[in-house]
């Protein structure tokens, strides 16, 4: 029978995680019963170095649930990191593990699907949102450009799968081969192989507790995900730098036929205008490269991604 672990991380989520473990409880001991996974599985909550009394809940769970199972990092290290913690203390231990989201958006009614998957011999099973009309307008359009935009760039993405999937003991094996510190894990996991499934579902509201991402860090974490998996922006660059110099040449010839043929006008508007057309262009330009060697600088670091504070397993 097969041990399961299902790895949540937790940031501010004292309003949610009450209900959460109970509902996560009860539904772990129904796939034990139907036969599923291991009476041995357990829940594993990743505090993220919360504020509120996540990790006093965490505890208290640990010591009153038999299935609930603890890991405090040192500090607030941001979604990615949390869930690869979580999923790193799990690895040598289960044989296979399932990551989502503290507020039960994702539906855990699937969890059966994702081990059925499991046991016909998939070692990646994405979870996959059927339709996304629970979403605000903003939410599902942001949501879906950036999506398409991945595919564009030449970044492999489940579409409409967030962090909702299963890994077997071997694919978190691979997924701990990378050494990367900007965490991209929806790009990393279809790079680890494999066979994988996905499971369909309705995505619902967060049912207490507001959204730990507001618009400022989803950006950061669409262009995190670009700039980590493509240097098709790159590309861009010098593909703009051809046209553009192939225009500037016509515009050259045009002004020096012009000149010799004695009718040149004052021009300045399109002086004007070219100046600031390629001043935007090459601020925009920099800062793409920018932003890759930012990149560089802090993958040469090599900096430890967490540290965990304490570890409460039984
Ligand atoms: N989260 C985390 N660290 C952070 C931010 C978020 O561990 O710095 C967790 C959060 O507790 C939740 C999950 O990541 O379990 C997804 O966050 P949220 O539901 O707020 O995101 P949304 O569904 O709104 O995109
Ligand atoms: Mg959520």
């Amino acid at each position: 029978m097969s041990l399961l672990y299902i790895v949540i991380p937790c940031y501010n989520e004292e309003e949610v995680l009450p209900e959460t473990a109970k509902r996560v409880t009860d539904k772990l001991q129904r796939l034990i019963s139907a036969g599923l996974c291991d009476d041995n599985s357990r829940i594993l909550f990743v505090d993220d170095g919360s504020r509120d009394k996540t990790w006093g809940i965490i505890e208290q769970l640990h010591s009153e649930n038999p299935f609930v199972c603890g890991l405090k990092l040192s500090r607030n290290k941001g979604h990615q990191n949390a869930l690869l913690a979580g999923l790193m203390a799990a690895k040598g231990i289960c044989d296979c593990a399932i990551s989502m989201d503290a507020d039960l958006q994702d539906d855990i009614e699937v969890l059966d699907d994702f081990l059925k998957k499991f046991h016909e011999g998939c070692d990646v099973v994405y979870g996959v949102r059927k339709k996304r009309d629970k979403d605000t307008f903003f939410k599902r359009f942001t949501a879906e450009s950036f999506y398409k935009l991945m595919n564009k760039m030449g970044v492999e993405v489940v579409f409409n799968h967030a962090d909702y999937r299963l890994l077997s003991r071997r694919a978190l094996e691979g997924l701990s081969e990378f050494s990367e510190v900007n965490l991209f894990l929806r790009g990393i996991v279809p790079l680890i192989g494999y066979k994988s499934a996905c499971v369909y579902y309705d995505r619902s509201e967060r049912f207490a507790g507001e959204s730990k991402y507001p618009l400022k860090k989803m950006l950061s974490f669409a262009l995190d995900g670009i700039t980590s998996f493509s240097i098709k922006p790159l590309r861009i660059i010098s593909n703009l730098g051809i046209i553009i110099s192939v225009f500037s040449i016509v515009g050259l010839l045009y002004a020096l036929i012009s000149k010799l043929l004695g009718n040149a006008v004052p021009g300045w508007t399109a002086i004007i205008a070219s100046v600031w057309l390629l001043g935007g262009i090459q601020l925009l330009c920099l800062g793409v490269i920018g932003e890759y060697i930012g990149k560089i600088y802090s993958e040469t670091k090599r900096r430890p991604k967490y540290f965990v504070d304490r570890f409460l397993i039984k």
